[in-house]
C-alpha cells in the first residue's frame, strides 16, 4: 500500500530509505506536519555489481516532496551516515546539520565535487535544543569507534524518540567523550520515550563490546619487541584506532608513517577538528629510507582487501616507496565485512606468499568493534525504557534478534522495519495506534564514475549481460536489392573468438548472404532485367525496405549460431545502412 501523506500529514512517522534492510547506506527520514527530516545520508557497499563499488538509497519519494524536506542531520562521521550527500545533494538542496569534525570531513568530500560552496553547513550546537519545523532535537554523546557521535532525542508533540545512531557503551574509548547515559536514564525513568530507533550491528553478538582502551595493551603486547617493519590495516575513519596504534608506536620507539589518502585526508580532518596528535611522531614516506626498519610503523589503507589501496600495494610491491620483507608483519586491525571475505583472504595470502606475518582478527585480539553486543544493548533498553523498540542499522538477521532482545527486555512492543516502510508513531494509545501505514519506492542507485545509475535499471542489466557473454556486433551496408557493398563486418568483443575460427567466419558470412538473397526474393527485389525497366521497378519497391525488420530478423538468426557456438547467449547488435 502506497503511503499517503495527505492522509497522514499530521502524524508522525518513521521512513527508513536504507539501512533496514542492510548494514550501510543509512538514511532515515521522520515526518510531521507535512514536513521531512532527514537523519543520516550514507553510502554502502556494491558487491557484485559489475564497474561499481558503491551505492546510495533511492530517493525518488524524497525527490518527489523536496520542497517539505528541512534538512538532513548526520549522527557522525562514518562513510554509511554520510558517504552519499555529495552525489544526492543537488536533489535535496537543503542545509546539513552535523559536529565539527563531521563538518570538516564532510567539507573535504564536498569540495572533491564542486559543492562547497553550495552546501548549507550548520554546526551542532549540544548545549541546546535544534528547532526545525516541527521537531525540537536534543543531542546525546554516544561512544563509537570516532568520536562526536551525536544520537538524536527527536521530541514531538505525537511522542519522543531515541534515535542512537552507531553507539556502544565504551568507558575508555581513548578519544572522545564517554556516553552520555544519564540522560538517557533520566528520560527512561520518567517514562518519556515513545521508541528507540537503534543500531543492531552487533545484536547477535553475546555479552558486551570491547573498549578501545584494552585494545591498545594488545596490540602493544603484539608489536614490542619486533625485529622488522611493522604495518596495521585500519579504516581510515577510525580516528580511535589511528591514535591508539599512534600511541603505541610512541611507546615502543617507532615514527609513524601514514599511507593512502583516506588516511591522510582523516588525519588532516581530525588536527582542524582540534585533535591533538601533536605528541606523535609522524613520518612522511619518502622520509623512510633514512630510519631502520625496526624503528617504523605503517599505518595503511586497504583493511578490506580494495585493489587500489595502500595494503594491497605493499603486498605486491607496488608501493612507490614502502617495502615488506621476510618476518616483517601486518595487522589487520578490522573487521572482516561479509561480502569482502574473498578480496580480504587473497590480501591475506598475498602477504603470506611473500613470508610476512600476518595477524587479524580471527587469530588475535586486534580489532574492536564501534557497535553495541547484546549486554549493551539490554543496558540500552533498562536505561531508555521505551514502550517501543524498532531496530535498525542491520541486515534482518540482526534486526530480528534484536526486536527479540528488546522484547526480552520488557519492551512492550517492537516493529521490524524494512526500507520503504512507513511506521506511524504515537505515544497516545501506542499499542493500536503505531504500526506500518504505507510503503514508499526504495531501492539502490550505483555510483558509476559520475553517475547515479539504477541498480534494477536497463544499463545496469545491459551491463551484466555484456560481463556475462560479451557482445557480437554485425554491421552491413546495403543497396536497394539488398546486395552487401562490402563484406560484413563482425566484431566480437569479450564473446568469441573468431578470428581463430575462419570456418565458423566463412559459415556466418554464408548464412548473412543466404539470409539477405531470401529476402531479396521475398520483397520482389531481385534484379530481373537491365535497363530502364529495371530502374523503374527499384525505385518503386524501395520504400518496402524496413531496415529495422531485417535487423531484428537477422538478429534472431545470428544469435542462434552464436548460441551454438559458444554454449551460451551473447548480447548481438545488427546494424544495417541502406545505401
Ligand atoms: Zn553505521
Ligand atoms: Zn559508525
Amino acid at each position: 500500500m502506497e503511503l499517503n501523506l495527505k492522509k497522514h500529514f499530521s502524524d508522525l512517522i518513521f521512513l527508513p530509505l536504507g539501512g533496514a534492510n542492510e548494514i550501510g547506506m543509512n538514511l532515515n527520514v521522520y515526518h510531521l506536519d507535512g514536513k521531512l527530516l532527514i537523519v543520516d545520508c550514507g553510502v554502502g557497499f556494491a558487491s557484485d555489481v559489475p564497474g561499481i563499488d558503491m551505492m546510495t538509497p533511492d530517493i525518488s519519494f524524497l525527490k518527489a516532496n523536496k520542497k517539505n524536506i528541512l534538512g538532513i542531520i548526520v549522527t557522525h562521521i562514518h562513510e554509511d551516515h554520510l558517504g552519499s550527500i555529495q552525489y544526492l545533494w543537488r536533489d535535496l538542496e537543503v542545509p546539513v546539520y552535523a559536529s565539527n569534525l563531521a563538518a570538516n570531513f564532510l567539507r573535504t568530500k564536498l569540495e572533491e565535487f564542486k559543492l562547497d560552496k553550495q552546501v548549507p553547513i550548520r554546526l551542532i550546537d549540544s548545549s541546546k535544543d535544534l528547532q526545525i519545523g516541527p521537531f525540537s532535537i536534543e543531542f546525546l554523546g554516544l561512544t563509537h569507534s570516532v568520536p562526536e557521535m551525536k544520537a538524536l532525542i527527536i521530541k514531538t508533540p505525537k511522542g519522543n524518540i531515541l534515535h542512537t545512531g552507531d553507539w556502544k557503551f565504551d568507558p575508555n574509548p581513548v578519544i572522545g567523550e564517554v556516553s552520555e547515559k544519564e540522560k538517557i536514564r533520566e528520560w527512561g525513568d520518567q517514562g518519556k520515550f515513545l521508541a528507540v530507533i537503534c543500531d543492531s550491528t552487533n545484536a547477535i553478538s553475546e555479552g558486551h563490546s570491547r573498549s578501545e582502551g584494552d585494545l591498545h595493551k594488545s596490540l602493544k603486547y603484539l608489536i614490542e619487541g619486533r625485529k622488522g617493519i611493522v604495518g596495521v590495516t585500519t579504516f581510515a575513519s577510525n580516528i580511535a584506532r589511528i591514535y591508539t596504534i599512534a600511541s603505541i608506536a610512541k611507546e615502543v620507539g617507532r615514527k609513524v608513517v601514514l599511507a593512502g589518502f583516506s588516511l591522510h585526508r582523516i588525519y588532516e580532518v581530525a588536527k582542524k577538528s582540534g585533535y591533538d596528535f601533536s605528541g606523535f611522531d609522524f613520518i612522511s614516506d619518502r622520509e623512510i629510507k633514512f630510519h631502520d626498519k625496526k624503528d617504523l610503523l605503517v599505518i595503511c589503507t586497504g583493511c578490506q582487501g580494495e585493489p587500489n589501496a595502500a595494503a594491497r600495494k605493499i603486498a605486491t610491491d607496488h608501493h612507490p616507496t614502502i617495502r615488506f620483507t621476510i618476518g616483517d608483519l601486518m595487522i589487520f586491525s578490522s573487521k572482516i565485512i561479509p561480502g569482502n571475505e574473498k578480496k580480504i583472504f587473497s590480501l591475506f595470502d598475498a602477504f603470506a606468499k611473500k613470508q610476512i606475518d600476518v595477524m587479524t582478527e580471527k587469530d588475535h585480539f586486534v580489532h574492536v568493534s564501534g557497535h553495541p553486543s547484546q549486554d549493551e544493548l539490554k543496558e540500552m533498553y533498562a536505561l531508555a525504557r521505551p514502550k517501543l523498540a524498532i531496530p535498525v542499522h542491520g541486515e534482518f538477521l540482526h534486526t530480528k534478534a534484536h526486536a527479540e532482545l528488546a522484547r526480552e527486555c520488557g519492551v512492550p512492543r517492537t516493529i521490524q522495519i524494512e526500507n520503504g516502510l512507513a511506521v506511524k508513531l504515537q505515544e497516545e494509545n501506542f499499542q493500536s495506534e503505531c504500526g506500518i501505514v504505507g510503503m514508499v519506492k526504495h531501492g539502490y542507485f550505483g555510483v558509476d564514475g559520475k553517475q547515479l545509475l539504477d541498480l534494477n535499471g536497463e544499463v545496469i542489466r545491459e551491463r551484466r549481460k555484456l560481463q556475462s557473454g560479451g557482445i557480437v556486433t554485425i554491421s552491413l551496408a546495403l543497396n536497394d536489392s539488398l546486395e552487401m557493398a562490402s563484406r560484413p563486418r563482425i566484431q566480437c568483443i569479450g564473446s568469441y573468438d573468431l578470428k581463430s575460427d575462419r570456418d565458423s567466419e566463412k559459415f556466418i558470412q554464408e548464412e548473412i548472404q543466404f539470409f539477405l538473397k531470401n529476402k531479396a526474393k521475398e520483397l520482389g527485389l531481385n534484379k530481373v532485367s537491365k535497363g530502364l525497366s529495371f530502374l523503374k521497378k527499384t525505385k518503386k519497391k524501395k520504400s518496402s525496405i524496413n531496415a529495422a525488420e531485417i535487423e531484428k530478423s537477422l538478429r534472431g538468426k545470428m544469435l542462434k549460431i552464436f548460441e551454438d557456438l559458444m554454449g551460451k547467449r551473447p548480447a548481438l547488435e545488427v546494424t544495417v545502412h541502406l545505401i
